[in-house]
């Protein structure tokens, strides 16, 4: 391991016990959001399972293609989920009593306080003022504690890529959103059944088409309150249950739900650095002696060899 290497391991480690305390210290407060941070509305009365969506997320975010085409939509008789190369998914839901179908996307929900950040004791996952939650590769450390952590099953892992793999999920067009673009997902979408805008906006859109489309809608928006609040909503004709959505998430934020599981991580955390140096020092005194034993006198390589505890 280089010294380079090493601290930039201990820089990691130092900033994760920082997070590990902010997570902490934060769980007692509920955090409302920006209040002027962007989100989508999916409104699954209009999705007509396309996979426009699908497709444009591909070729804005450069994913590899998939093996059946974006215009195949047998693949929607399987329910799928995000993965490393598919940020989003669609997926059909036979409801009792109606005759068609229903479609609907899936993707990261860009989560108010997203528990794949209050999990994370590098840092590797930030809430910003867009909205979106993005995720620093060069930080991460690969324990995949965000994937157990989102109630959304959402990050996935580049298992297949053996040198720098990385967590993946939706990014909510971050680098798009920044230029003044739109999502990708929604300049697609031919129906409008998604609408990027203000949060705060989109709820009031929500509200606006419950008063003036009565029966048309549960009377519910979801990640209006769940699991402290998402970016992205929904609006529906059944019960979120229906299409595959969990509806025992509470409104609790993650950071207060996981401040229990998280209380021991700053002790690993807080520890980790001096694990890591005493690793360091361990590894550097082998090389000193490695390098003493090879440059020495043969009849000085003789000596007994030093205590495993010396080492
Ligand atoms: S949905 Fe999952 S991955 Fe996305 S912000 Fe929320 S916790 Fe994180
Ligand atoms: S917001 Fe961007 S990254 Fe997320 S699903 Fe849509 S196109 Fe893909
Ligand atoms: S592009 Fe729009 S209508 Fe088509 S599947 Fe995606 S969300 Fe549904």
């Amino acid at each position: 391991m280089s010294r380079r290497k090493f601290l930039g391991w201990i820089g990691a480690a130092g900033l994760g016990s920082a997070v590990g305390k902010s997570a902490l210290a934060g769980g007692g407060k509920h955090f409302e959001g920006y209040p002027d941070s962007f989100g989508v509305l999916h409104d699954i009365t209009l999705c007509v399972g396309c996979r426009s969506c699908e497709a444009a997320c591909a070729r804005v975010n450069e994913l590899p293609a998939p093996e059946k085409p974006f215009t195949d939509l047998t693949v929607l008789n399987e329910k799928r989920r995000t993965t490393a190369k598919t940020f989003t998914v669609v997926n059909k839901y036979a409801i009792d009593g109606r005759k068609a179908p229903l479609f609907r996307k899936n993707q990261c929900n860009h989560c108010l306080e997203p528990a794949c950040a209050s999990a994370c004791f590098v840092r590797a996952f930030q809430k910003t003022k867009t909205g979106a939650v993005v995720y620093d590769p060069s930080v991460c450390v690969g324990c995949r504690y965000c994937m157990i952590a989102c109630p959304f099953e959402i990050p996935t892992y580049e298992y297949d890529e053996p040198l720098t793999p990385r967590v993946m999920k939706c990014t909510m067009c971050y680098p798009r959103v920044m230029e003044g673009k739109l999502p990708g997902c929604v300049e697609a979408c031919p129906k409008e059944a998604l609408i990027f805008g203000k949060r705060k906006e989109l709820l009031k859109i929500a509200r606006e088409r419950f008063r003036k489309y009565p029966g048309r809608y549960v009377d519910h928006i979801y990640g209006e309150t769940e699991m402290g609040g998402t970016s992205w909503l929904y609006i529906s004709g059944v019960p979120f249950s229906q299409i595959g959505m969990r509806e025992d998430l509470g409104v609790t934020p993650a950071p207060e739900l996981t401040s229990g599981a998280l209380s021991a991580v700053p002790v690993v955390v807080g520890l980790w650095p001096v694990l890591l140096m005493g690793i360091y020092a361990i590894s550097k005194r082998k090389e000193i002696i490695f390098n003493q034993e090879r440059e020495a006198p043969a009849h000085e390589t003789a000596a007994p060899a030093p205590a495993e505890e010396d080492l």
